[in-house]
């Protein structure tokens, strides 16, 4: 089954939590709202009633009545009269009140169920509910109780229509207004995540552009912001930018190695060729092996050098550490080497006693010889070489410096990459492998190599690495 998208999902979980909170909502207006409904239908019923005790009033003789108030109703009652007030409220806010007689006989005022109530016999101060035509109307009996009201009753109804039309007109208006709430926030929450989740599109099409089209210059572009998806595209763009070095590294390494195997290889098969053309001297086939042997030389050393990186690279597992005497190590390189007085060059060092290291004897040495070579073939008639040897608080230092041809500024960064040679050292000599070589010793060591140099004056070549 195809997975639903994040954006589809964020928003059903938000709206199915939303139609839940609606509902509890809705359960929590109408139980409330009855609740407080029946309370106050209740509250004022009695409120009504109990206002009106006072309004009815016994008297003996009608000649006890002051005539000038505000009187309304005179009703013979036993032995007098009774006076019922003109503030009788005999129907206010649906609830309507009447007087009684102790044998249910209405005296005064309203009752619209008083057929319907006519059983049902007066409690005092309680209040009863009764169901008449499926609307429900309250009940509230008040006996009186003043000299010669005795016997009689004063009893409330209130019906709950008015509630009803209240509480149907809030249950329309959430019926109506919470649903489209729920869809404005739906549709405004699927709005949102597709807004939130359209970087993450954006990434993927990229990457899926990079791995169809082979094209790792691609680049993510969310445009400006700061949050978390820009951060991930900025990683992204950094990765892809490594990998393209990498592989642009890769390709170049390939493509160079392949030249230089190339040329020595054409120049065997050509000296092979010329000299089987016809029978030759003795002195002919001595010089054409020698041609071949050189070349051959070439190719092999080529060969090895190109296996070393790849073990370095892939396997550095494979080259052991161990515990060396760095001072016996680069003394013996430098009295070696100086025995090799290319263009009267000649070599000093300067190493100190006593200097530990743990690391790859046979790395270390040929990372030496490598600097050391350079000097000599890019050092000047009659110059000089200087190798020194030093420990700082944490680090070691080996130092190769000579009075050479130097470096031009631009080029001292590339001179590290394989293949690369500086114009002026294209003679066929090197292959542009060892300082690349003598780098990833460093890098094996934790360390690295650094270049100082002034072009017509000499270079400084200073193997750093961390000390145990
Ligand atoms: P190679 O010496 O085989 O050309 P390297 O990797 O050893 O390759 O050196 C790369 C380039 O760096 C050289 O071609 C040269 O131009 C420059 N270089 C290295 N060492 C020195 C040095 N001591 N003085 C001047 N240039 C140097």
């Amino acid at each position: 089954m195809k997975r639903l998208s994040i954006r589809f999902r964020i928003t059903f979980w938000f709206t199915a939590a939303l139609i839940l909170v609606v509902l509890f909502t809705y359960v929590a207006i109408f139980f409330v709202s009855d609740q407080i409904l029946q309370k106050t239908i209740r509250d004022n019923l009695i409120e009504t009633v109990e206002d009106n005790v006072d309004e009815v009033e016994f008297y003996q003789s009608i000649a006890e009545v002051d005539l000038n108030a505000d009187v309304d109703h005179f009703i013979e009652y036993g032995k007098g009269y009774l006076e019922i007030d003109d503030d009788f409220l005999d129907s206010v806010n649906q609830v309507y009140t009447a007087l009684y007689q102790d044998d249910g006989a209405l005296l005064y005022g309203e009752n619209p169920i008083s057929r319907e109530v006519a059983n049902t016999g007066f409690v005092d101060g309680h209040v009863q509910h009764i169901h008449v035509a499926g609307r429900k109307y309250y009940i509230f009996d008040r006996q009186l109780t003043e000299e010669g009201l005795e016997g009689l009753w004063l009893r409330g109804v209130a019906s709950e229509e008015q509630g009803v039309v209240q509480n149907s007109t809030l249950i329309q208006i959430s019926v109506i207004f919470l649903p489209l709430l729920v869809l404005l926030a739906s549709v405004g929450g699927y709005w949102i995540a597709a807004r939130a989740l359209g970087p993450i599109q954006e990434i993927s099409r990229t990457a899926d552009q990079i791995g169809r089209e082979n094209d790792l210059k691609k680049r993510i572009n969310l445009g400006g912001g700061e949050d978390e998806l820009h951060r991930l595209a900025d990683s992204f763009n950094d990765m892809f930018e490594k990998l393209d070095e990498a592989f642009e590294a890769e390709r170049q390494f390939t493509s160079n190695a392949s030249h230089e195997l190339r040329t020595p290889m054409s120049v065997i098969m050509a000296q092979c060729e010329y000299t089987l053309e016809e029978p030759r001297s003795a002195k002919e086939y001595e010089e054409a092996l020698r041609v071949i042997q050189r070349q051959s030389r070439k190719m092999s050393g080529l060969i090895n050098d190109m296996l070393d990186f790849a073990r370095l690279d892939n396997h550095p597992e494979r080259y052991g550490k161990e515990d060396i005497d760095m001072t016996e190590l680069v003394s013996s390189v430098c009295t070696d080497m100086a025995l090799v007085r290319e263009k009267s060059i000649s070599l000093q060092f300067d190493v100190k006693d006593g200097v530990g290291f743990y690391g790859n004897r046979e790395l270390l040495s040929r990372l030496l010889v490598n600097l050391i070579s350079n000097a000599y073939r890019y050092g000047r008639e009659n110059g000089h070489i200087f190798v020194r040897l030093r420990t700082g608080e944490t680090e070691l230092y080996l130092s190769v410096s000579d009075d050479g041809i130097g470096i031009r500024g631009e080029e001292q960064q590339k001179i590290f990459r394989r293949f690369y040679q500086a114009d002026n050292s294209r003679s066929g000599v090197g292959l542009g492998l060892g300082l690349s070589m003598a780098n990833e010793i460093a890098r094996f060591h934790g360390g690295n190599i650094s270049v100082e140099s002034v072009p017509g004056e000499g270079s400084v070549f200073t193997l750093t690495v961390p000390m145990p």
